[in-house]
């Protein structure tokens, strides 16, 4: 059974009364099984291209991923691909070997970002108030409201 939809969660390629404006068809690839594959090379990108699936998907959660990828109907669509990585032959496009989904991903996942971010720049706190001496603390503390003196 050829795969029907691209299995990026989120993205509905294939998916039947999709309400994509100018809707245009989108080439589904499917993510072949390691195993069977010819090549080394070709092994390696399927081996790939499982992972990416299996990294986008939760199996443990009653997610049939796993089963979907044993009878090759799991599959990504072309719109997570660079376009320089689609080959067109004529009305049938196929994937360059080694090509990596990179393109309208959700934001979680252990492929896109295998690893922690670097934190993102703070906007500065305002600076504390500081107190040089416990004259000053007492004067800010007599302008605290009532209900803050507890
Ligand atoms: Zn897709």
């Amino acid at each position: 059974m050829a795969p029907s939809h691209c299995c990026v969660p989120g993205c509905i390629s294939g998916v039947r009364n999709s309400k994509i404006k100018n809707e245009r068809k989108v080439s589904i690839f499917a993510v072949r099984k390691p195993a069977l594959a010819k090549s080394s090379a070709e092994k390696a990108h399927r081996e790939q291209l499982t992972r990416f699936v299996l990294s986008m998907r939760d199996a443990a959660s009653g997610d049939c991923i796993k089963e979907m990828l044993q009878k090759e109907t799991a599959a990504i669509c072309e719109l997570h691909f660079m376009p320089t990585d689609i080959v067109v032959h004529g009305k049938f496009k196929t994937l360059c070997q080694g090509a990596k989904p990179c393109l309208h991903l959700p934001k979680k996942s252990s492929f896109t970002h295998p690893s922690r971010k670097p934190p993102v720049a703070r906007v500065a706190e305002e600076p504390r108030k500081r107190h040089n001496n416990i004259i000053d603390l007492q004067k800010s503390f007599k302008q605290l409201p009532e209900f803050l003196k507890g």
